[in-house]
């Protein structure tokens, strides 16, 4: 039995047959096909289908592009963007959490950088008001700190103002400067340090030369503290000159050899 093709111009339908093509979505200008057909032919046009076509209802107008409407592709086009909205939506959400958290942990970062350096700020207000001079003379040692530092080949520019006072600084009790603070780091107008009296009090000889010029050494050559690992245990910025105990005057004046040896070729 003869089997036929139908297309509704996009897809192809079949096999059928004759039987079966009545049954379909079809009208007398479907183009239809079958084998030994050399192409696509309206329904209308193909006499053994005649008694077919003769039962489907006349077009009540002319159609150029029958049963387009019936093409399933727009239809699927219309379900998928339901989907990629919804993806979009997901990400943008998800990307819009992501950088209201990004943003909330940098705010906190400041803030708490903020409360730090105020805090900070508040701490060496403290200290500065409650530091008082001594008959401790402590411009012997800036005096020998220059000279040493000439000696290198080394020489900054003596600032106008020295401050080197006592303070109370136990309540640096988070820092490694509880002995000793430069203020003056990183800013070449001035020298300003303090001692903490106590600390002073305790301290060998030598051990006080090292915190003076531990301290010095941050304030008029801008050094930083070294970490306290053995390693560094003799250096003059290792950060715990209260382990110091044993030392004496030649530590100290190797101590700080080295120390300027090491300035002098930067
Ligand atoms: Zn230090």
């Amino acid at each position: 039995m003869r089997k036929y093709f139908y297309t509704d111009g996009v897809n192809k339908f079949g096999p059928f047959s004759k039987d079966e093509l009545k049954s379909q979505k079809i009208t007398r200008n479907t183009k239809v096909w079958y084998f030994g057909l050399e192409e696509w032919t309206e329904l209308n046009k193909i006499i053994e289908l005649n008694d077919l076509f003769v039962a489907i209802p006349p077009e009540l107008k002319p159609l150029n592009t029958p049963i387009k409407s019936k093409i399933e592709l727009p239809e699927n086009k219309h379900s998928d963007k339901p989907i990629q909205v919804q993806l979009k939506t997901k990400k943008s959400k998800l990307s819009k959490w992501v950088i209201g958290i990004a943003i909330l942990i940098v705010i906190s970062f400041v803030i708490i950088r903020l409360v730090q350096k105020q805090s900070e700020a508040n701490l060496y207000k403290e200290i500065v008001a409650n530091s008082y001079e001594s008959d401790e003379k402590f411009d012997i040692y800036v005096e020998k700190f220059y000279r040493d530092l000439e000696v290198y080949g080394i020489f900054p520019k003596k600032p106008k103002t020295t401050i080197i006072k006592f303070s109370r600084l136990d309540q640096l009790d988070n820092t490694t400067h509880i002995h000793g603070l430069s203020l003056g780091h990183n800013d070449d107008s001035r020298i300003e340090i303090y001692i903490n009296p106590s600390s002073w009090k305790q301290f060998t000889r030598p051990m006080r030369y090292f915190l003076l010029y531990h301290e010095l050494s941050h304030d008029v050559l801008n050094l930083d503290d070294l970490n306290n690992k053995p390693i560094n245990e003799g250096k003059m910025m290792y950060p715990e000159i209260s382990s110091y105990e044993k030392k004496n005057m030649d530590d100290f004046i190797e101590s700080f050899h080295s120390l300027f040896e090491e300035q002098a070729k930067k």
